[in-house]
């Protein structure tokens, strides 16, 4: 027997417990402070008492090599069989233009094409992804750019758009900047709305003075009134915040204008934040960026202080919400990059990208839908074939099964090749997460 090398050992964040948690037996279990050490003893070599070790091997935690490899190999194919049968997310980009001059836009680097989306584009994307999808669930989602644009050509393509959708029996998200939400409900109500995403940044000033419109001007308000308008129409709405270390300190405010709104007890609301990262640019601005774990770690000290953003957002610290949830762990992640496995991104241009990552830069286009059907095959079989048993680093990795070898497009953009890593810090997440959703005082 040996210790598997798929646990993660370590000690919960401000206590003197510890946690064992092992994906692939999936055993979890907080430790007392004599038990950690019994651990440390082990994996020292030293004699430890003999109940606690027949315990270890009952949850899994000890194994034996040839037995661990086989359960993986099962498992892996498990994965593999399950993310077939899995929907599909298509993103749909009508326009790379936006009437916002977000502070941190990643999409301000593009030069937009000096082509215009068409009917005959939206029928060729509609033809395209029957047959590519044909047998597989799927759904769509238009992105930009902002697809709300106000004007009526605008209008009238994202209804053609909704339309086509009704017709090949796809529910629809949208994420667009809310601005312009109340003109377009009437059009929205149309389709089978599955969410709305909607970023607001703060309350008030602090989101005004990063969502601009361009050429200035604020859109909070309007932002605010266009999400009633969605709850008040039964269309679910996502909040998304996105953070940096300019507006974290607004999310208590942000949660309690949420709470006082009473958007927090609609079933139709939910909420995510977003880490505003260096995905392309901002060399220039990193220092306003948080880390992943020092993101969490701030939100960690602040939900202390301040308790009520637990209504408003749960922070999941990797796997832990889902095992204080659901009292047992997810499946093992052998991938969390979904690109081109089961996410897509095409364009109003007639490209095709692997994802949200990478839709729009031209040196990242698998193919084309329009005006003919072209197909990269080696680059899009380089991310369909990236998972953490073809990442070397990653196979060796204790993290593997709760990381997934992380984003392929921040890798590639780190090292120049989808099938390299991007690390998770799954261990310090962890200890955050087990001391937040389950320490016991
Ligand atoms: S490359 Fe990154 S952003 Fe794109 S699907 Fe993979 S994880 Fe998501
Ligand atoms: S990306 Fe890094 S942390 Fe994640 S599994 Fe691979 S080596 Fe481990």
């Amino acid at each position: 027997m040996v210790y598997s090398k798929h646990n993660i050992f370590s000690k919960l964040n401000g206590s003197d417990n510890f946690f064992i948690v092992n994906l692939l037996s999936g055993g979890a279990d907080i430790l007392n402070p004599a038990e950690g050490k019994m651990i440390h003893d082990y994996l020292d070599g030293k004699d430890i008492d003999r109940e606690f070790l027949w315990d270890l091997k009952e949850k899994g935690y000890l194994v034996d090599e040839k037995e661990e490899t086989k359960l993986y190999r099962s498992k892996y194919l498990d994965f593999i069989d399950s993310r077939d049968e899995d929907e599909v997310q298509l993103f749909f980009v009508p326009n790379y233009s936006c009437n916002f001059a977000c502070t941190y836009c990643y999409q301000d680097e593009y030069t937009p094409a000096k082509q215009e989306l068409t009917t005959e584009i939206i029928d060729a994307f509609f033809r395209y992804i029957s047959h590519e999808f044909a047998g597989r669930k799927k759904y769509l989602t238009v992105f930009g750019g902002e697809p709300l644009l106000i004007s009526p050509k605008q209008k009238e393509l994202i209804a053609y758009l909704l339309k086509q959708a009704n017709q090949s029996n796809l529910e629809l998200c949208l994420v667009t900047n809310g601005y312009s939400l109340t003109g377009y409900i009437d059009i929205l109500k149309t389709a089978r709305i599955r969410e709305i995403q909607v970023t607001l940044d703060g309350v008030g000033n602090v989101h005004d003075a990063r969502r601009f419109l361009k050429g200035g001007g604020d859109t909070f308000e309007k932002i605010v009134k266009g999400i009633d308008a969605c709850l008040g129409n039964q269309l679910s709405v996502n909040l998304r915040m996105v953070i940096d270390k300019e507006n974290i300190d607004g999310l208590p405010e942000m949660a309690q204008f949420a709470i006082d709104k009473g958007w927090t007890k609609n079933v139709l609301f939910k909420t995510q934040l977003g880490r505003n990262y260096e995905l392309h640019h901002c060399q220039a601005t990193s220092e306003k960026l948080f880390s992943r774990i020092s993101l969490y770690e701030t939100i960690y000290q602040q939900v202390k202080q301040h308790p009520h953003i637990l209504e408003f957002y749960k922070p999941a610290y990797s796997i832990s919400k889902f095992l204080f949830e659901n009292s047992s762990l997810p499946d093992p992640l052998f991938d969390a990059c979904p690109a081109c496995k089961t996410e897509w991104a095409f364009d109003y241009t007639g490209q095709i990208f692997s994802c949200t990552a990478t839709v729009g830069k031209a040196d990242e286009s698998l193919g084309t839908f329009y005006p003919k059907v072209t197909r990269k095959e080696d680059r899009i079989a380089s991310w369909e074939n990236r998972d953490v048993t073809a990442i070397a680093e990653c196979f060796n990795c204790s993290m593997q099964l709760a990381c997934g070898g992380g984003c392929g497009s921040v890798a590639k953009n780190r090292t120049g090749d989808v099938c390299s890593t991007d690390c998770r810090p799954v261990k310090e997440l962890l200890e955050l997460g087990f001391s937040a959703y389950m320490e016991k005082d």
